[in-house]
C-alpha cells in the first residue's frame, strides 16, 4: 500500500543505521502501513488493545526494575529479568520521546515461553501500535505477546 511522506520517512528513521545500528523492521520489504495494518488486524482478533497489550508490559518491567540483572517470580505465573540500562534510544515515529535503553525477558513458568522486549518496544506499541518489523530482533509477534504474557478477553473486558 502507498503511504505518505510522513509515514515513509518514519520508515526511512527505521532502517539500519538511521536510530540504531540494526533498526527496527528486520528483514521485512513491507512497507510501513502494511505492517501497522496487518498487525492492527491481528490485535483486534485477539480481541484486546495495543494499550492493553503494552500496559501489561509495563506492569512486568515495572515488577523486574527492582532487582536489575537479577530473575524475580512474578504473581507465581512469570519470571521476570530486567538488565540494567545504558543510556536513552529516540523514537523513531519522531515525536520526541527517548526511553531507556532496557530491557526485560519474561518466561511464562507454564508454557517455559518467553517474550523479550525493550521499553521502547513498549511505548511503540502503546502509542503507535508498532511492533518493529518480521526479522528485527526486537520484533515482538502480537499473538505471542497475548500468549506469553497469559492475556485473555474476558479478563480484560472486566477492566
Ligand atoms: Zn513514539
Amino acid at each position: 500500500m502507498r503511504q505518505n511522506p510522513v509515514l515513509q520517512q518514519i520508515q526511512n528513521n527505521m532502517a539500519p543505521g538511521a536510530y540504531t545500528a540494526h533498526g527496527f523492521l528486520g528483514d521485512d520489504q513491507r512497507n510501513l502501513i502494511d505492517i501497522l495494518k496487518n498487525d492492527e488486524q491481528i490485535v483486534a482478533k485477539l480481541g484486546v488493545t495495543h494499550e492493553q497489550i503494552a500496559s501489561k508490559m509495563r506492569e512486568l518491567t515495572l515488577m523486574g526494575i527492582k532487582t536489575p540483572d537479577v530473575p524475580v517470580i512474578v504473581q507465581g505465573k512469570y519470571e521476570v529479568l530486567v538488565d540494567d540500562h545504558r543510556g536513552f534510544i529516540p523514537c523513531p515515529f519522531a515525536d520526541n520521546v527517548s526511553e531507556i535503553k532496557r530491557n526485560t525477558r519474561v518466561r511464562n513458568l507454564d508454557s517455559n515461553d518467553s517474550v523479550y522486549w525493550s521499553d521502547l518496544n513498549i511505548h511503540m506499541i502503546e502509542q503507535h501500535g508498532f511492533y518493529e518489523g518480521i526479522g528485527s530482533s526486537f520484533r515482538n509477534d502480537p499473538t505471542t505477546l497475548f500468549q506469553v504474557l497469559g492475556m485473555s478477553i474476558n479478563n480484560n473486558l472486566k477492566k
